[in-house]
């Protein structure tokens, strides 16, 4: 029998030990020998990808979207963490835009469940409810607020988008156990069923998860904080559906007044998080008769399912000082580490991955100095630690210590049952939130928000991709997409012909595509230009009236201005890194 000793490894691993139920069938990936292996040759590579988890495999898509080539090294040889678990299941409204871009979305939706609705409750009451659905901030965007959907099945669809766009090298069973850093590139030594060689990168992005041995290999500094909360996930088919909805409760009469999360996700399976006593021996607390225990203390004795997979989990918060260590780039869970509450980790690794993929692209293709790849650090560090911090939140209200930390969440209870203003401070999880760029040198003090992917009017069939036609609605993404990594002006309202000519010469002589975006009664003096009946598109750019906005292949605003002058040209030069602002 293990003892509670075992759960404190867990909580430092981040990981999964046991396992019960059934489990998923998840694909297999074949090993290939590498030239490296059959020549000798010790090659370089441009960028070199250490694993494939839900990051490395976000990054190698965007890059292979891109047309740049890179190695993606992993150590096993399948989606889902070594094969068992589904970890990751909420991904937010900013992955799932992502996600569209790189052409997984509709297999995510089609696959996943889409959910709107949460109620909260302590004890046998409900404390609030809420429909995210009516909050404008998610409402304008062709994609949802969130699906949930296992993660192993975004990894599988992303996997085979990869194979389908080429240019990504993916070398499964390939574990790298060796680094050595140079002046301009690294040198990494990989293990492989056919035995070891060597290989040298220009760029090496550790997307290699919590057990990242690059930290050590690199000496990288960070704050890391691990706590006594427990946990035990029960994924459940059940022969009666509970309503589609997320259901939480702070404290649960069926499991001795702690903390409980109940979600659907693909195939119908149940995600039952089940929070656990500090000193809870992992072993036992995922056996089946004890899961079918628990299960029965919350659905009723007569409860009819099936376990698909269980596994008790803890967790640490952690966060590096510097996501950039000479050639090294640090994304996913080897930046930071959160605790799951709020679905922050896999979602801030895909954006992650979107940040770097078109900076690694305009550097290569020569588009940007090299110098433009410091902003990875400047933006994605500082998401990196307001999701810590933020997350750090909810640990603390879900496993309030004994005093004030308890006496506080028990009166925010109470007050939150009867008053609107108290519910701010029902903290269950703040759910993931694409984050605002405030310290980068690259975007203007009017720039760093990310632009939603809303809709408006093809004028023009000749501007759409895929021969869209006349009147047919695009979104924000087909602009990206035909700007294919450059980045694009909009230009809203009426322009003169004076600055329709600079916009042209703009468009011949720098890596941006320029597009003006009219009202229905605007006359277009553009030759690309799109129709944005109801404004959406300038709201999601945050300007108003006559004016400009600067979006970055992310989807993340660089700047607005007002008229098409040396501002927009100092902001496109801003934007590529070529000229820092004071941040
Ligand atoms: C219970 C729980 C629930 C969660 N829920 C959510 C959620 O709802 N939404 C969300 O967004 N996030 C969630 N997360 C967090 C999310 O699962 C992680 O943040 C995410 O998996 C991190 O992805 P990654 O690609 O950075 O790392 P990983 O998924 O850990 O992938 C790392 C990859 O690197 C490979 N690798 C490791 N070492 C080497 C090596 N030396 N050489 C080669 N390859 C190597 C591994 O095989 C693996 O494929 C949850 C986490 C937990 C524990």
């Amino acid at each position: 029998m293990t003892t509670p000793h075992a759960y404190r490894e867990t909580a430092f691993t981040n990981g999964y030990e046991f396992t019960q139920g059934a489990g998923y069938a998840l694909p297999e990936y074949p090993f290939t020998e590498p030239p490296e292996l059959k020549t000798g040759e010790v090659r370089r590579h441009p960028i070199v990808i250490v694993g494939a988890g839900i990051t490395g495999l976000t990054l190698a898509c965007a890059l292979a979207k891109l047309g740049v080539e890179a190695v993606l090294l992993d150590e096993d040889n399948s989606v889902g963490v070594k094969g068992a678990s589904s970890r990751g299941i909420c991904y937010t409204q900013k992955s799932l835009e992502i996600f569209q871009r790189l052409g997984v979305y509709e297999r995510i939706a089609a696959k996943g469940i889409q959910w709107s609705v949460g109620r909260t409750f302590a004890g046998k009451d409900e404390v609030y409810a809420f429909d995210l659905r009516k909050q404008s901030n998610f409402g304008l965007s062709a994609q949802p607020p969130f699906i949930n959907i296992q993660q192993f099945y975004i990894e599988g669809y992303l996997v085979q988008r990869i194979y389908g766009l080429g240019h990504v090298d993916l070398r499964w069973k390939s574990r790298v156990v060796g680094f050595k850093q140079h002046g301009d590139h690294a040198t990494l030594t990989v293990e492989t069923p056919a035995g070891n060689y060597r290989l040298q990168a220009e760029h090496v992005i550790d997307a290699s998860g919590s057990h990242t041995p690059f930290h050590a290999w690199c000496g990288a500094t960070m704050t890391s904080r691990r706590g006594d909360d427990r946990w035990c996930i029960a994924d459940v088919r059940f022969k009666h559906r509970p309503p589609i909805e997320r259901h939480t409760w702070i404290e649960a009469p069926f499991n001795g007044n702690r903390a409980v999360w109940q979600h659907l996700m693909a195939d119908d399976v149940w995600r039952i998080d089940y929070q656990m006593e500090p000193n809870a021996d992992p072993e036992y607390v995922s056996r089946e008769d004890v899961v079918r225990e628990r299960l029965q203390q919350q659905f009723g004795k007569d409860v009819a399912c099936e376990i698909v997979w269980v596994g008790p989990y803890a967790y640490r918060s952690q966060c590096l000082d510097t996501l950039r260590i000479g050639s090294v780039f640090f994304m996913g869970d080897t930046a930071k580490i959160v605790s799951p509450f709020g679905a922050r980790g896999g979602n801030t690794g895909v954006a992650d991955a979107d940040n770097l993929a078109w900076k690694l692209a305009a550097v290569l293709k020569g588009r940007a100095p090299a110098s433009l790849l410091d902003s990875y650090n400047e933006e994605r560090h500082e998401a990196a630690a307001q999701n810590v911090q933020v997350t750090n939140r909810t640990a603390r209200f879900l496993r309030a210590t004994d005093g004030v930390e308890r006496l506080f969440r028990t009166a925010a209870i109470g007050l939150a049952k009867q008053h609107l203003f108290a519910r701010q401070l029902i903290n269950t999880g703040r759910m993931a939130v694409a984050n605002t760029y405030t310290h980068s040198s690259i975007c203007d003090r009017s720039g760093g928000q990310s632009v939603q992917n809303v809709a408006f009017r093809w004028a023009d069939g000749k501007a759409g991709t895929n021969g869209t036609r006349p009147g047919a609605v695009g979104t924000m993404n087909d602009l990206l997409e035909w700007a294919n990594g450059d980045l694009l002006v909009l230009v809203f309202g009426d322009i003169s012909a004076a600055a329709s000519q600079r916009l042209r010469q703009l468009g011949s002589h720098a890596p941006v595509r320029c597009v003006q975006v009219i009202g229905p009664d605007t006359q277009a003096r553009a030759k690309e230009h799109i129709v944005d009946p109801q404004g959406h598109v300038q709201g999601s750019c945050h300007v108003f009236g006559h004016a400009w906005a600067l979006v970055r292949p992310d989807g993340y605003l660089a700047a607005t201005g007002e008229s098409v002058d040396a501002g927009l040209i100092q902001a496109i030069g801003q934007a590529l890194g070529v000229l820092k602002d004071t941040p």
